[in-house]
């Protein structure tokens, strides 16, 4: 892997946001972060309500060159929108999906905020199951409480029925 090759840029989302505290996102395929500013403005704002670990990364494919690169790297052909690795704790998003129109085609995910919940509910569940993601990004009440281990623990209000 050589990220460097794609013009890998360290943003980190914290600078941008007060509420994003920790999280970094990685905007590949440009040479300067402004030039995903199109991508990556939406995702801040929605990563104020759907709310990722605190040490997760998330790399965002600024062009469709370097989404198929991405794509590539994580065997992950079978999306078009975006893919999580849990175990390299980071989650890959096709910028395209900032600028196609809605509902999303192709997905059952209709918005880039809905494709970011799903991926959240991989990142919950811990698991690659698309019907256990789902679910479990169904609890839209649910706390984090993440710990310095690689296993993510999670709260889940009582008021919240889904
Ligand atoms: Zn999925």
């Amino acid at each position: 892997m050589n990220p460097l090759r794609l013009g890998y840029i360290l943003l980190l989302a914290g600078i941008l946001s007060t509420t994003v505290v920790a999280q970094k996102v990685l905007v590949v395929g440009v040479k300067r972060p402004e030039t995903c500013a199109f991508a990556t403005g939406p995702l801040i704002e929605d990563l104020k309500d759907v709310s990722f670990p605190k040490d997760w990364r998330i790399a965002i494919a600024c062009t469709a060159i370097a989404w198929k690169e991405l794509q590539r790297k994580g065997d992950a052909f079978a999306t078009n929108t975006a893919y999580t690795n849990l175990k390299g704790r980071i989650t890959i998003l096709n910028g395209a999906i900032y600028q196609q129109p809605l509902p999303l085609r192709g997905t059952t995910r209709r918005t880039p905020k809905n494709v970011l919940r799903h991926e959240l509910g991989h990142i919950v569940c811990q698991c690659g199951d698309e019907d256990k993601a789902d679910h479990a990004a169904g609890f839209s009440d649910s706390a984090w409480l993440a710990l310095d281990t690689p296993q993510i623990h999670r709260i889940f209000h009582q008021s919240s029925p889904s």
